[in-house]
């Protein structure tokens, strides 16, 4: 009996074992990378952004109680390429992997000085290493910042977080281990100042604990604020209005900085239809139509004299992300004829922060 039972016993164990290493092989490549036009120290330069894979979003896990493929997030979504952390937990080691792998693929142009700036993001989840997870402890963060200070052109960190995360003890762990020259920013999904939008994102954004992260921001040596603002949320429908809400919200965000003396960049993101989400149900019926790339201009135009008329000396810089990340399918701003030319206008702005059209 045991004997005829041997063979099955056996296929299960291989295939367990091969579908076990598909996953870690999965765990160990990065979810998205891409290089994109910046601004550091007032000259061109170029970023490396890595959306490093995980176990998906924290928040969600924690706020829904529910198995990854059951999570609701009215947003980003990115949970989609994630893993089941079910099936596999990914680890630290895992993630270091990832970012080595990315960092070898583009070290030449690292090395010549091209890219000077990396970024590092994964559902605002990457600076949060008090969570009961295997993913961004200690090890990965201690691995990571030497790996990146080994390369002496690199000269901007920045790491996204959500506000609960960016604790003095996770700030310390990175500035700690990071070459002291390259400054840190930590980059926090702010979306929009207005309060039915962060209702209906159900991010649970708190300004309790967003100040609290300035707070421990200010405290760091050599670190900044980078917050990222939607380009029309569902809220706002004319061309107006959701150009006032980006334009508003950057300059509340900049007001609060200010007090906290914090350098702070403004990073603009036009919407564009993530799958599973409610904006993807809108825009298949009609009632959702995408900001223009004419109106993400004016946006930037707009803040940048606003500040400057206000006296918002705490603003580093404007950066237009025009990144869907592979989540749209195609359903962004750039999916037009025009879109080349106002594409190259925004990568110029990006590098230069000066706009000519
Ligand atoms: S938008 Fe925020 S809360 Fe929603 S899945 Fe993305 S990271 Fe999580």
């Amino acid at each position: 009996m045991r004997c005829k039972r041997f063979p099955l016993l056996f296929i299960t164990l291989v295939l367990q074992l091969q579908s076990n290493e598909c996953l870690k092989a999965l765990a160990r490549t990065p979810q998205y990378f891409e290089t994109t036009n910046v601004q550091i120290d007032n000259e061109p330069s170029k970023r490396l952004m890595i959306v490093c894979r995980s176990n998906g979003c924290a928040y969600k896990r924690l706020t829904d109680k529910l198995p990854l493929d059951q999570q609701v997030c009215q947003h980003c979504n990115f949970n989609v390429e994630a893993i089941d952390p079910n099936l596999y937990k990914v680890s630290s080691e895992d993630q270091l992997a990832q970012l080595t792998l990315t960092l070898e693929k583009f070290r030449t142009q690292i090395e010549n000085g091209e890219i000077r700036e990396i970024t590092l993001l994964s559902s605002g989840n990457v600076l949060n290493n008090t969570a009961k997870s295997t993913e961004f402890g200690t090890d990965f963060w201690i691995g990571a910042t030497q790996l990146i200070s080994k390369y002496p052109h690199i000269k901007k960190l920045v790491v996204e977080g959500r506000s609960e995360y960016v604790t003095r003890e996770s700030l310390d762990t990175i500035r700690n281990s990071l070459r002291e020259d390259i400054a840190l920013e930590i980059s926090i999904g702010v979306e929009s100042t207005n309060k039915k939008v962060l209702t209906a994102l159900k991010k649970g954004f708190s300004q309790a604990l967003f100040s609290n992260a300035l707070q421990n921001i200010a405290e760091t040596p050599n670190t900044s604020l980078h917050v990222n603002l939607l380009i029309k949320p569902i809220q706002f429908e004319s061309e107006e209005a959701y150009i006032s809400d980006a334009v508003k919200s950057a300059l509340d965000v900049l007001e609060q900085s200010k007090a906290f003396g914090i350098s702070t960049r403004i990073a603009f993101h036009p919407m564009f239809i993530a799958p599973e989400t409610q904006l993807e149900v809108l825009y298949r019926r009609g009632d959702y139509t995408l900001p223009t790339l004419p109106s993400v201009l004016e946006v930037a135009r707009r803040t940048q004299a606003q500040a400057i008329a206000e006296g918002y000396t705490n603003l580093s810089s404007i950066f237009i992300g025009m990144s869907d990340e592979n989540l749209s399918a195609q359903r962004n701003s750039t999916n037009t004829t025009e879109a080349k030319r106002y594409l190259e206008i925004i990568q110029h702005f990006n590098a230069t922060q000066e706009l000519s059209e």
